[in-house]
């Protein structure tokens, strides 16, 4: 029985980040919104008609965890929704009514997840009605057999690319897989370091991407010959090898594909330092902007860097962010240095890796008494022009970082950010060192997107660019 993943609220309120979502899923009707666990009959929530559940037992469970607040916000949309009723619309015409519920929903209530109950809402993908609306008309929706997330109403023919399809069979054994994984071990993302140090450096820039790395630069050459490089299955000859061999290869090829979520973060770094030519540094500073849970969730495969980067002897990281999780224990906002562990063989190098942070905005540390000058800063998925707090904190912070000469690592989430970035940088006279483009060590997971362009997928550090200063 799926014990954790009923408790999530309980686990997040002790102190662990790590926890999974609601996953799309539920939200499209296939799981229940409670354990996770998918049912042949899932019984909706009678006043919403949005929650669904698996049992009354678990409805009444997530009435008192959550729904109970969440059901009057969804009930409010749903009434909205009604009177936004068109016969046909555009996906253009459906995005902006989700970004308008998304707006009134945050207003209303601080509730996870409740944004993403109705911004993945089941729809039609002709006509662009959602589920509510053609329920209160008696039309009927139905689900692609396949998928089980993607719907089309009796009015409208199925028009869900066949590759799209695909892609979202995928999520479904993403999520399962992500649920499975923190019912075993608590944790809902995956830590798959090189265990042992290397003794000499191999190029990233010459690696052929995550399967090479795995193979090649890390210890992983069992796999060789088990996965598709892009590790959503197990190849053929091993498919052949009886079910338990099949389900313990396919588990561990999920359980690699999910290492790159969290790998992604030290890897892109380590190929910014190679592609500035600053790997033979024994200590790297690296400045670490808007840092949030997941980069201190990922604090630990950091030490990757010492792993495969065996120049390095230490690695000392400062978080700065308005959300830094270790600050508010030293003054004014700022955690001393601290020595984080380092495994039995780094620690017999002599190999080091301490941290501090900085609770507040990068402009605001610059120029407090802690500030020292990096070798490198380094800005995840920081959405700087796109995102909510695009005016008020990063403008004065990507100011600084252009002024301040050091060279600096930015990843975005797709290529538009990008491109949008790009141009705010060229506005500023930063000097590119590396130009925007596809980054090699992206996150292979991919995350469905519901606002921006209809099927598109996301990953952690899609795209990336290096600047260093100004254009002389
Ligand atoms: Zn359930
Ligand atoms: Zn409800
Ligand atoms: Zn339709
Ligand atoms: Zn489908
Ligand atoms: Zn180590």
């Amino acid at each position: 029985m799926p014990a954790k993943c009923k408790q999530r609220e309980r686990i997040l309120a002790s102190g662990v980040v790590d926890v999974p979502t609601l996953p799309l899923g539920a939200v499209r009707g296939a799981l229940c919104f409670r354990c996770f666990e998918p049912a042949d009959k899932i019984l909706k929530c009678a006043g919403c008609r949005r929650a669904g559940y698996c049992s009354q037992a678990c409805q009444k469970l997530d009435w008192i965890a959550v729904h109970k607040k969440q059901c009057k916000v969804l009930k409010i949309i749903n009434e909205e929704d009604l009177k936004d009723y068109s016969d046909r619309r555009t996906w253009a015409d459906y995005r902006r009514v989700l970004i308008r519920y998304g707006h009134m929903i945050q207003a209303m209530t601080e509730v996870r997840d409740t944004v993403f109950v109705v911004q993945a809402q089941p729809y039609c993908s002709g006509c662009y009605r959602s589920a509510n609306q053609l329920s209160h008309r008696e039309i009927t929706l139905n689900v692609c057999r396949d998928c089980r997330l993607l719907h089309h109403c009796s009015d409208c023919p199925d028009s869900h690319p066949k590759a799209m399809c695909k892609a979202y069979q995928d999520q479904n054994k993403i999520e399962h897989f992500r649920h499975g994984l923190f019912e075993n071990t608590g944790k809902a993302s995956v830590i798959a370091c090189t265990e042992v140090p290397r003794s000499n450096y191999k190029s990233f820039a010459r690696s052929e991407g995550w399967y090479d790395y795995y193979v090649n630069i890390s210890d992983k050459a069992f796999i060789k010959g088990n996965t598709t490089p892009d590790f959503t299955s197990i190849t053929s000859t091993v498919a052949k090898g009886g079910p338990d061999n099949k389900e313990f290869e396919e588990g561990r090829c999920m359980f690699l594909l999910f290492g790159t979520d969290t790998m992604t973060m030290p890897l892109t770094v380590i190929a910014a330092l190679e592609d500035l030519q600053i790997l033979d540094l024994p200590t790297i500073k690296i400045h670490l902007l808007g840092a949030t849970g997941r980069e201190f969730l990922a604090m630990s495969c950091f030490e990757e860097i010492l792993h495969v980067v065996p120049s390095i002897q230490c690695l000392d990281i400062a978080a700065v962010g308005p959300s830094s999780l270790l600050a508010g224990q030293g003054p004014s906002g700022y955690a001393p240095k601290y020595p984080l562990p380092c495994c039995p063989s780094c620690q017999s190098a002599g190999k080091s890796r301490p941290i501090s942070a900085f609770q507040g905005l990068y402009h605001d540390f610059a120029k407090s008494p802690y500030y020292e000058k990096p070798d490198l800063i380094v800005a995840f998925n920081s959405g700087f022009v796109d995102g909510d707090d695009a005016n008020t904190d990063w403008d004065k912070s990507i100011r600084l970082v252009v002024e301040s000469g050091v060279p600096a690592l930015f990843t975005t989430y797709n290529p538009r950010e990008a491109w949008g970035e790009q141009s705010k940088m060229r506005r500023l006279g930063a000097r590119f060192v590396v130009e925007p483009g596809e980054n090699k060590w992206r996150s292979l997971v991919p995350m469905p997107e519901f606002l921006d362009k209809e099927y598109e997928m996301w990953h952690q550090n899609y795209w990336r660019y290096i600047i260093k200063g100004k254009q002389p």
